[in-house]
């Protein structure tokens, strides 16, 4: 297969192209404007199976090559890329998926969207199904990465009723691992950087907000069991797994032996106080379940950042 992947040299792009090269005779089209995107990322993928095109989605795409896949995952994604970058973001979810759904259509290609876990807000039941609707500000301060992924799902769903395309919606929640960028202000990079630095490790409000976790090849495999099912759906991939975030910091504390103590910031607007994944629906339809726990994951990734530091 043909396969076009938006933000193909992001963080969960480049591991998803990793693995449709080794899964079959694919041929993929990474396109990334390189905001948050890496040309590192993607740089040991096998250089004729893969074409890279630096493109931003919000204009026009045009691929001469017939495409029969389409992964719509360009985005800025964590809270301090999509501050820094709120019109792209904006853009990207809303223009980014008009154009990639324009494209399918056009190429008669399946289509597959990135949405995220931030759709359910700052949620009001625990753990939240793909039923529930969520509960968002909609001019809050993360409101052009939730409205404009929400925008995204609906345009989804829009095009495949109105022109019988062939979609997949999957809600991603918090995924971390090796590639992911160090300085991009999510919590498992800020916290593990600060311990192996030997720092103050900044706790948002009183950490006792959750998060649930998933590594990275939990999250792909995911993406990929849905991919290969007849499921034209939406489904949440992420691990329930459910934590403080002062109960992350004392894990990272404990792995990295580091000897940082906690300080206290104040917490960002809407920050949402819990995130817990219900996957029975994937578990069910996909045969899919996370299979790599915390301390293995972050053990993992430590190692990456440790190497990363040392550059
Ligand atoms: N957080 C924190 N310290 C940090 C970075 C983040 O306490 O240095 C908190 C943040 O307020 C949020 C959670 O960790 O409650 C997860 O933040 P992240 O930016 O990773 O992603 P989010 O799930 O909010 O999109």
């Amino acid at each position: 297969m043909n396969i076009l992947i938006t933000g193909g040299s992001g963080f969960i792009g480049s591991h998803l192209s990793e693995k449709l090269l080794i899964n079959g005779e694919n041929k993929l089209f990474l396109l990334d404007n390189l905001l948050t995107g890496n040309i590192n990322n993607i740089a040991h993928l096998e250089k004729d199976r893969v074409i890279f095109i630096e493109h931003d989605v919000q204009d026009h795409i045009e691929i001469d090559e017939k495409i029969d896949f389409v992964f719509h995952f360009a985005s800025a994604a964590s809270p301090v890329a999509y501050t820094e970058h709120p019109v792209n973001t904006l853009k990207a979810g809303s223009i980014g998926t008009i154009n990639t759904l324009g494209l399918a259509k056009k190429h008669n290609a399946e289509y597959f969207l990135a949405s995220t876990s931030e759709v359910y807000g700052d949620p009001l039941i625990t753990p939240q199904t793909e039923e529930y609707w969520g509960n968002v500000n909609p001019n809050g301060e993360r409101s052009m990465y939730d409205e404009a992924k929400r925008f995204a799902e609906a345009a989804t769903a829009t095009y495949a009723r109105t022109y019988n395309i062939k979609t997949k919606i999957v809600r991603i929640f918090n995924t971390y691992g090796p590639r992911m960028q160090l300085n991009d202000g999510r919590v498992v990079t800020n916290l593990i950087v600060q311990a192996l630095n030997n720092e103050d490790i900044t706790i948002y409000g009183d950490g006792s907000q959750t998060r649930s976790f998933s590594y990275v090849d939990d999250t792909v495999a995911g993406i990929l069991a849905l991919m290969e099912s007849d499921k034209y759906d939406v489904f949440n991939i992420g691990n329930p797994n459910e934590m403080s975030i002062k109960e992350l910091s004392s894990v990272i504390l404990k792995l990295t032996e580091s000897k940082s103590k906690l300080i206290y910031k104040d917490l960002p607007n809407d920050d949402p106080k819990q995130r817990k994944p219900d996957i029975t629906k994937a578990k069910e339809n996909l045969n899919w379940e996370p299979k790599v726990d915390l301390e293995s994951g972050l053990t993992l990734t430590i190692d990456w950042i440790k190497k990363e530091l040392a550059k």
